[in-house]
């Protein structure tokens, strides 16, 4: 393994760097440095955040850059200003024991006379989103035509959030003779064609082999109901009791809905999301960067950039279309070179993507169980005990309020103390966990039932029919998720246009008329009525579909379809 002496950098940044503790450089850094340092070539890193390529371009763009010019020599561009701040911060240390540059960060959301305020003392190095670096640009206070190297970090995620015809026009003001560095997690056409544009022969750099996820990170899926979402979601969180984690939701709806249940239930929980200002992300996001808050609920949006450390877990409570979105969800954990845990919870109908996701990131997913009850109170107990026995006790202070405690339990034995303890914050897992049922649900294969026998008790009407593009298998499906009645309760299906007829087993009837309350089906109210009792002896076929169902705002599941 190479030190960074080695790779070209001056001994004043080298004792900067070792000195916040970095003391060997991570694979993108050792073979990017030297190149960059050179000066004098385009570059392409191909790489995941958490690898340190803030530094492996941090330490040659402070190398590079000229302290006793008052000119604006650098430009790093990023899509998001949490992202921004964390580079302009990290550059700031890496530099504190080097030399003196003014590092300004620019972005949007916050006060700009402030921001033309500190450009204008001369910032050698600005860390910019696009959109305020324009706007600072057009209002004459930065300068482009001297800067010498322009780095687009992130460069995925800023045309993924429709940036380009910023980097258009901010590369534009630039000269013909700077460098670009580009990095990027993916290599999108977008970002080919960046390439094309404003760049001269790079050099081209992968970490890691593309397009497969951080092999630290253990991709797992549970496998429950969609009515049953929440509780596995809590179970799971009780299972856990040092999870540090970030939950993924849909829509910012959703966020906010399971955010508030989750503090309503006493989880230590917020969300992050699009409908807050710039104010409350910003609380929310410092009091996840001191890990005063546990578990961060967020959108995809919202979340992108979150450059957090120690994120033990990653949950996706939907499994995301887009297999960018899951590569990204996924890598906010196992940063740094340490390992983190995803868990995707999906319904049956889900179970495509997952196989889809395993294939295209060349990775297995494996089949988690939802804890039972028990499994929780047991973890529970144990982590209680454990921190009873790390606590550090306070000789002097507590000394003097112990004869009164002694004397108040002078009559009770060891035994008798360690239960009683344990009980006064256990009890309240135990009544909550006292007959909770399984929430696992079985993979069950296409047709494995189809010649059984029910005994039915009621004949449905449902609004949904072959119009919606809805097949048999895709109506057991969504009857499954929405009501949690598996599909070998059902009978007979008789598919019509714009409406169909099911029948069901006579307990299930409540369940039913219950679940599909609220319920929309690619944007339209489903109506589910009893029309009847079924004739008995009724079977029916099986086969998995794809359409999407959600429920009404307000309703108790799911949410409108709004993104992130
Ligand atoms: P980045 O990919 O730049 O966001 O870096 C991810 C994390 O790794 C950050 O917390 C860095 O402080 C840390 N890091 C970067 N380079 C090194 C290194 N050479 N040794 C130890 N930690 C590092």
């Amino acid at each position: 393994m190479k030190s960074f002496e080695s790779l070209g950098l001056s001994g004043a940044l080298v004792q900067s760097v070792l000195q916040i503790g970095f003391e060997t450089p991570t694979p993108i850094q050792e073979q990017a440095i030297p190149v960059l340092l050179s000066g004098n070539r385009d570059f392409v890193g191909l790489a995941q955040t958490g690898t340190g390529k803030t530094a492996a371009f941090g330490l040659p763009l402070l190398e590079l850059t000229d302290a006793s010019i008052r000119e604006t020599q650098a430009l790093v561009l990023a899509p998001t200003r949490e992202l921004g701040l964390q580079i302009a911060n990290d550059l700031e240390n890496f530099s504190e024991k080097f030399k003196a540059f003014n590092i300004v960060a620019v972005y949007g959301g916050a006060s700009i006379s402030e921001q033309i305020r500190k450009v204008k003392k001369g910032a050698q190095i600005i860390v910019a989103t696009p959109g305020r670096l324009i706007d600072l640009v057009d209002r004459k206070a930065i300068n482009l035509s001297t800067v010498r190297y322009v780095v687009l970090d992130e460069a995925d995620e800023m045309l993924n959030m429709g940036f380009k015809d910023e980097l258009d026009k901010i590369l534009s003001f630039t000269p013909e003779t700077k460098q670009t560095w580009l990095f990027s997690a993916t290599m999108p056409r977008e970002v080919r064609e960046i390439m094309k544009n404003y760049m001269t022969d790079p050099f081209e750099l992968q970490v890691g082999e593309k397009n497969t996820s951080n092999a630290n990170i253990t991709h797992n899926y549970v496998l429950v109901h969609e009515k049953d979402k929440y509780l596995a979601l809590k179970r799971i969180l009780d299972d856990n009791p040092q999870i540090f984690g970030l939950i993924f939701c849909r829509t910012r709806i959703d966020t906010q809905r399971i955010a508030e249940m989750l503090m309503k239930d006493g989880y230590n929980a917020d969300a992050l999301h699009g409908d807050l200002t710039q104010q409350q992300r910003d609380r929310v996001m410092m009091k996840f960067r001191d890990r005063s808050l546990q578990i961060l609920v967020a959108t995809d949006v919202a979340a992108r950039g979150i450059d957090v450390d120690d994120i033990t877990h990653v949950i996706h409570l939907n499994i995301p279309d887009e297999m960018e979105f899951y590569t990204h969800r996924s890598g906010r954990t196992a940063r740094a070179g340490k390992r983190g845990i995803s868990i995707a919870m999906i319904s049956r109908r889900e179970l495509g993507k997952v196989k889809q996701i395993e294939k295209a990131l060349k990775t297995t997913f494996t089949k988690m169980p939802i804890p039972t009850g028990e499994q929780v109170c047991q973890r529970q107990l144990l982590a209680l005990m454990h921190k009873v026995r790390e606590v550090k006790v306070n000789e002097d202070e507590i000394a003097t309020f112990l004869p009164a405690v002694y004397e108040e339990l002078q009559d009770l034995s060891k035994n008798d103390l360690i239960k009683r303890f344990a009980s006064i914050e256990f009890n309240r897992f135990l009544d909550y966990y006292r007959n909770a049922p399984d929430l696992n649900i079985e993979d069950r294969k296409p047709g494995e039932h189809e010649n059984e026998r029910y005994r039915l008790g009621g004949r449905f009407f449902i609004n949904l029919g072959k119009m919606d593009g809805m097949e048999k298998g895709d109506l057991l499906e969504l009857i499954d998720d929405v009501t949690g009645v598996d599909g070998k309760a059902i009978g007979k299906i008789e598919l019509k246009g714009a409406y169909s007829f099911f029948e069901a087993e006579k307990e299930k009837v409540d369940d039913i008329l219950n679940g599909f309350k609220d319920i929309e089906y690619n944007g339209r109210q489903v109506r589910v009525e009893l029309t009847g009792k079924a004739p008995n002896n009724s079977s029916r076929d099986y086969k998995r579909g794809k359409s999407s169902f959600m429920r009404k705002p307000g309703g108790k599941k799911g949410s409108g379809k709004k993104p992130g």
